[in-house]
């Protein structure tokens, strides 16, 4: 079994909630297309998403935030055995807390708690690159972000609430502009103007 087939199992089984194959691949598809060499993903998980980015692209360098524990032990094993372990620095830490990465990035991915992601945007977007792009992940939160009223769990909605919120302070600002599109769990992908 591959790598990423196993990392899919697991993240099935231990409910993590990894990105899927049609996130990835649009994922893959972006950084092609925006030529990115460097990639900077906040919440690692289990490696699965910095593992395939480092694996698809000859040249490109991986930088990837995790502050979960059992995750670092899980992401520090399947890097490991990835064969792109020297392309991929696993940061441990709250990406709000630590200080910013070295040098600029291509691609920010943001795919850690949902809840704070202005707060993300905020504090990561300064070290992307002039043409870079910042990738956010589950902006549709299982169709619950169109309609709340399917949920009723108080968390969740509130939950959903910044997401929408993000949402449209993606959409207010003056020197980025951002599409959404409806694929996986909804991808945001941002530029500067
Ligand atoms: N990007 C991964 C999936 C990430 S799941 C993939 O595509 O495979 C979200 C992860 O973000 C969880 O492991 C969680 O522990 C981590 N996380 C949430 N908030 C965080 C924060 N503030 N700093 C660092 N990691 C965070
Ligand atoms: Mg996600």
């Amino acid at each position: 079994m591959s790598l990423q087939d196993e990392m899919k199992n697991y993240a099935c089984d231990h409910s993590v909630p990894v990105m899927l194959d049609d996130g990835q691949a649009f994922l893959l598809s972006k950084l092609k297309e925006y030529n990115c060499h460097s990639f900077l993903e906040l919440g690692t998980a289990i490696g699965k998403t910095s593992i395939l980015v480092a694996s698809e692209f000859e040249d490109m360098r991986v930088v990837t935030v995790e502050r979960n524990p059992d995750m670092i032990e899980q992401a520090k094993i399947n890097i490991s055995k990835s064969g792109v372990q020297d392309k991929i620095t696993l940061i441990e830490g709250d990406a709000l807390e630590i200080e910013n990465p070295e040098g600029k990035f291509d691609c920010i991915f943001i795919d850690a708690a949902k809840a704070q992601y202005t707060r993300f945007f905020d504090k990561y977007s300064p070290i992307l690159s002039n043409n870079g792009i910042i990738i956010t992940d589950n902006m549709e939160f299982h169709g619950l972000v169109k309609h709340p009223e399917n949920t009723h769990n108080r968390n969740t909605r509130q939950l959903v609430m910044k997401i929408q919120k993000y949402h449209d302070y993606l959409e207010t600002l003056d020197d980025f502009e951002t599409e959404f599109y409806s694929i996986g769990d909804g991808i945001a992908v941002t530029r500067r103007k």
